[in-house]
């Protein structure tokens, strides 16, 4: 047994715990001992021998490692502890080719075979602390450049976005000025609350599609598009009162929301006389499904039905807005259907459209806080225009 003073037993530890993926055969045959030797002696026992052994003859450690490179290899874990390194920043140095990558191998997790990279304990060996502080300050420095040119470029954009906001300011003041010499004060503050609601409903179904998309932000898209709907509502229902709208009602030919489901005895009934599907069933047994306490049947009146609210006005024959609201919402603050006209068709909402109307223009010239600031001060003149101050609003979305 070779001499091993004190201070190198950590040095010894650390041998050990790295070689101890050697088998006992590999030992022997890297130390040149017999094979009796082998059995006799414990892997612990020779694992140790192999340490004394590397810390007498230090040269002999690369022998060892150009020996076995595959059962030598470090593993990810353990490059970032001797490099001093995050996940974040090995994995990028080895997509760069820095670290290279002896082999991949594979393990299970959730039934699922996995991948991790092992590298060449030689090489990484040859990785100094130094080698580690230059990559991180250079890929700090190209941080750093990305930044500056992301800046660069988001300044040139505000710049473009500013310009392209003035235009269309400068176009809508145009048909403002336009309104307002053909029709009236009155006429123009209408338009322009009509416009500002049909651009809150295009806020509404633009946070409508966030909401959907279910991000962790999705709570606040429904929120914002409630509101966008409610403000809306509260402009068509101002709207309403003015001498320049015209109301009326459109129900398609289902209007009804039908929720259904039958019990276990009507559902066996269902199958054993063929019906195509439930809706079949139920249209020939209305009344038995009905007062059966075991099925559900839900009808909701109208539910699909719409109010359909025109803002125009003789002296601007090219202006024209139109506005659907559910009548489930409409219900509470319009009149009766029995006492509106009927239409046939419904329009889709804000017919009134500027040349280039694309949801990213719109975007961009009308972000949600403009919107929001024009949409309030035209509600307020219409407000004070026709007295309509302190008219009670109602419920403007459903509960
Ligand atoms: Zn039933």
């Amino acid at each position: 047994m070779t001499f091993v003073p004190k201070f190198m037993y950590r040095r010894m530890d650390i041998i050990m715990s790295n070689y101890c993926d050697l088998s006992k055969k590999q030992i022997c045959q890297f130390l040149g001992i017999g094979l009796s030797t082998k059995e006799k002696a414990t892997k612990e026992q020779l694992l140790e021998h192999l340490s004394s052994y590397l810390v007498a003859h230090e040269d002999e450690e690369s022998r060892l490692l150009d020996t076995f490179p595959y059962e030598l290899a470090v593993g990810p874990n353990e490059l970032e502890e001797l490099l001093h390194c995050s996940r974040a920043e090995r994995k990028l140095w080895t997509k760069e080719g820095k670290i290279p990558v002896l082999e991949y191998r594979t393990f299970r997790i959730a039934g699922k075979e996995q991948q991790y990279p092992v590298y060449d304990r030689r090489i990484v060996r040859a990785i100094s602390q130094g080698d580690v502080l230059e990559w991180r300050a250079a890929q700090k420095a190209l941080a750093m450049e990305h930044r500056k040119a992301g800046r660069r470029r988001a300044a040139e954009s505000k710049k473009v976005h500013q310009k392209m906001r003035q235009e269309f300011h400068a176009f809508l003041q145009a048909r403002i000025d336009e309104w307002r010499e053909r029709g009236s004060v009155e006429i123009a503050a209408v338009f322009q609350l009509a416009y500002w609601a049909a651009v809150a409903s295009h806020w509404a179904k633009e946070n409508r599609i966030k909401a959907l998309q279910g991000t962790a932000r999705a709570a606040i898209y429904t929120m914002l598009c409630d509101t966008w709907y409610g403000r809306k509502n509260e402009a068509v229902y101002v709207l309403f009162q003015t001498p320049y709208a015209q109301l009326s009602f459109y129900r398609p030919d289902a209007p009804d929301k039908i929720t259904l489901q039958l019990c276990d005895a009507h559902y066996s009934m269902m199958r054993e006389e063929g019906y195509e599907n439930k809706w079949a069933f139920y249209e020939q047994n209305k009344a038995a499904l009905t007062c059966c306490s075991e099925c559900l049947v839900n009808i909701e009146k109208d539910y699909y039905a719409l109010y359909f609210l025109e803002v125009a006005a003789k002296t601007c024959p090219d202006t024209h807005f139109s506005f659907h609201v559910p009548y489930t919402i409409g219900k509470h603050f319009f009149p009766a259907p029995e006492d509106l006209p009927r239409v046939n068709h419904v329009e889709q909402e804000g017919t009134f459209r500027f040349g280039r109307t694309i949801s990213r223009y719109e975007k961009i010239v009308q972000p949600e806080h403009d919107t929001y600031a024009f949409f309030t001060a035209a509600l307020g003149e219409v407000r004070r225009l026709y007295r309509l101050d302190y008219m009670h609003i109602p419920p403007l979305i459903e509960p």
